[in-house]
């Protein structure tokens, strides 16, 4: 029987995490910094701050505990990839986009050694990122993919054939794939409790189950007292809607996962991904997958994309068919496992732009901050968001404040019902897109794939 949300795996099964939520805030107070939201966003800024600046105080609002949103549900990929890299190359020129496609590099090896300066076990193994192709038309896009990461100064990327592909996982109907080194596996769920107990031994104060209301230039509203800071930063990501005057800031897309039981010896000989990079394809509705550390497949895709008034998941619970339609996938990459146990299912939510680009934002004026809108990209990302915030809020002009996604604006989503129309309509046409392709099996991307990213500001 397959145990449907409970937050997540990463939850349901580490039970050191089951612990009482740290004390609410219980009245009024101050402080030099008030971060709203425990993810990987709000920590990472909180332990920057406090590394840079000991004497700062720096306190964290979390309306459940930290790790309850994406960062303690999300599929373990650390990797290079930012959304929005490509606008930013239009926008600022290539060189400005290479700068921060460089920074993102870097930023996976940061992660990394700052998790083990840190002596946090989040189960990391640097095995890279393959990306595959299993359709002609995915083998194009593949392809102009790699071609592109090469553009973008990565050198050491590699392209493989069929053969090569399938030496290293044996994936059914592969043609090729693409595997650059920028990327690890870890368990996302030890990263943020791990990051959580960094951040107190450093000072910060992190109040649980303490839900922001409003969020105002130098205040920060709960029901049980305010918070005032001269900085406010907001770090709510998928969740962003629910605030007051957010609900057509980030789209709350979902995104929903699946992991079977631990495989025995026999079944990863016959699957080869020895070297444990994170995997992913070329479909239009993408999957990414992971072999985590205690050997299974951890497999996750979009299943329904958005909840109609930018509604989020109770508590990590996915829809049947969403489990279904992973299980399927799971079995068509890998049909020697036909049959496997899927012990556990869930979803959440990550915030999505109007124009699908990643922004960190400080004004310096109101004092209010925020940093978001990585799409399905913020395991590393919110690590350079937070070092990003860092240098604002100490007033530094560095070579991270200089990135093009730096004070990035972009216009609102559209009222509904245009906006479930709109994002339920662009993956219906994914999904049609994907499937004409893997019928028809043309080289090239199907018109209304590529109508679906024009429209959607996607492309
Ligand atoms: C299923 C899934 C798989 C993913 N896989 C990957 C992946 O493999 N690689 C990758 O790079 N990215 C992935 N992502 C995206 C990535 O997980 C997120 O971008 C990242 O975790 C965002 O971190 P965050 O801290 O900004 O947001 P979150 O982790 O969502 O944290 C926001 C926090 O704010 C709190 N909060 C919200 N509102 C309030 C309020 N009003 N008051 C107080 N607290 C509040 C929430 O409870 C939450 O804890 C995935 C996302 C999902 C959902």
């Amino acid at each position: 029987m397959t145990i449907n949300g409970g937050i997540s795996f990463w939850y349901a099964t580490d039970t050191t995490a089951h612990q009482p939520p740290r004390a609410p805030l219980t009245t009024d107070a101050t402080a030099d910094v008030v971060i709203v939201g425990g993810g990987y966003t709000g920590l990472w800024t909180a332990y920057y701050l406090k590394r840079a600046a000991p004497d700062l105080r720096v306190t964290v609002l979390e309306q459940k505990f930290c790790g309850y949103g994406a960062s303690g549900r999300n599929g373990g990929w650390l990797y290079n990839g930012i959304a929005g890299r490509d606008r930013y190359a239009a926008l600022h020129g290539h060189q400005a986009a290479l700068r921060l496609q460089h920074a993102m590099n870097d930023t996976v090896t940061e992660v990394i050694d700052t998790a083990a300066k840190e002596g946090i076990d989040a189960d990391v193994h640097r095995g890279g990122v393959l990306e595959v192709a299993r359709t002609p038309a995915q083998l194009t896009r593949l392809k102009a993919f790699h071609a592109a990461e090469l553009g973008f100064g990565e050198s050491d990327r590699v392209l493989y054939d069929a053969t090569d592909t399938r030496a290293r996982i044996d994936i059914a109907d592969a043609v090729g794939s693409s595997w650059t080194p920028h990327g690890a596996r870890i368990h996302p769920l030890k990263l943020v409790r791990g990051l959580a107990a960094a951040c107190e031994r450093l000072g910060v104060v992190i109040h649980e189950s303490t839900p922001v209301t409003e969020l105002a230039p130098r205040r920060a509203v709960t029901p049980y007292g305010t918070v005032r800071a001269p900085y406010v930063l907001r770090c709510t990501e998928g969740f962003t809607a629910a605030l007051k005057g957010q609900k057509r800031t980030w789209l709350p897309m979902n995104s929903s996962m699946i992991v079977t039981a631990p495989l025995p010896p026999s079944a990863w000989d016959s699957l080869g991904w020895s070297d444990q990079a994170v995997l992913g394809d070329m479909a239009h509705a993408y999957m990414y997958a992971q072999r985590t550390a205690d050997d299974r497949i951890a497999i996750g895709g979009r299943g329904v994309p958005y909840r109609f008034g930018s509604r989020t998941d109770n508590d990590g619970r996915t829809q049947p068919a969403t489990i279904a339609s992973l299980s399927s996938l799971l079995f068509s990459f890998f049909p020697q496992l036909t049959g496997t146990e899927i012990t556990h299912a869930w979803s959440g939510v990550l915030g999505v732009p109007r124009d699908w680009c990643a922004t960190v934002t400080l004004d310096a004026t109101t004092g209010l901050g925020w940093a978001g809108g990585y799409v399905g990209s913020g395991v590393a990302t919110a690590n350079l968001a937070a070092r990003t915030l860092r240098d604002l809020v100490l007033g530094q002009t560095t070579e991270l404040t200089t990135l093009p996604w730096v004070h990035h604006r972009v216009r609102r989503w559209e009222p509904e019902p245009f906006r479930w129309l709109g994002v339920h309509a662009l993956y219906a046409a994914y999904r049609e897109a994907d499937r004409h392709e893997s019928t028809t099996h043309r080289p090239t991307t199907t018109p209304l794939a590529r109508l679906a990213d024009h429209i959607s500001g996607r492309g």
